[in-house]
């Protein structure tokens, strides 16, 4: 069962108030999260726990989870991924404070206390937890049509260190 997430939300009124969110956000709105995508089908499951801790730091704990499909970098077929993204994060307005930010946060900075989309702080998350470079974990593709690229690696690296070069520049130094 889940309730419908607001579009905009104010962090610091939250977190005093001890409040949660819960619900299903769909991926089709999240666009920067979508340049990485192969497919904008499907949702995000999002939980946030809005406190305050006990020296007084406002903070929020988020959990989002998502199937995601992507390109696979090296057969270019399509993949999925199962995007799980666990975050404690400190409410923070000016980069000055984040120094002395107790060390089991991560801060999530904000400009002022104005309310904010929800979904920026979920959408940041969920890109920062993509692969660099997405692939499959099984050989998709044939070893050989790797292995000239290696062979031409493996001669470069040779030629570098090769120790007659070596021998020369230390004569040469006498
Ligand atoms: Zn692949």
């Amino acid at each position: 069962m889940h309730q419908k997430l607001p579009k905009e939300i104010d962090p610091f009124r939250l977190a005093q108030n001890g409040l949660k969110l819960e619900g299903l956000l769909p991926l089709v709105g999240l666009s920067r999260l979508a340049k990485y995508l192969h497919s904008t089908e499907g949702n995000a499951d999002i939980k946030m726990d809005f406190e305050i801790d006990e020296i007084g730091t406002p903070y929020m704990r988020g959990e989002f989870k998502a199937t995601v499909s992507v390109v696979c970098e090296r057969c270019m077929q399509p993949m999925t991924l199962n995007l799980d993204v666990k975050c404690l994060l400190a409410m923070i307005i000016g980069e000055r404070k984040i120094e002395g930010l107790a060390e089991q946060y991560d801060p999530w900075l904000l400009e002022n206390s104005d309310p904010i989309l929800l979904k920026s702080v979920i959408e940041d998350e969920l890109i920062l937890s993509l692969p660099l470079v997405p692939r499959h974990d099984e050989a998709c593709l044939p070893d050989d049509v790797w292995s000239v690229g290696e062979e031409e690696v493996a001669k470069v690296t040779e030629e570098r260190i090769s120790p007659f070069a070596m021998l020369e520049s230390l004569k040469t130094k006498d």
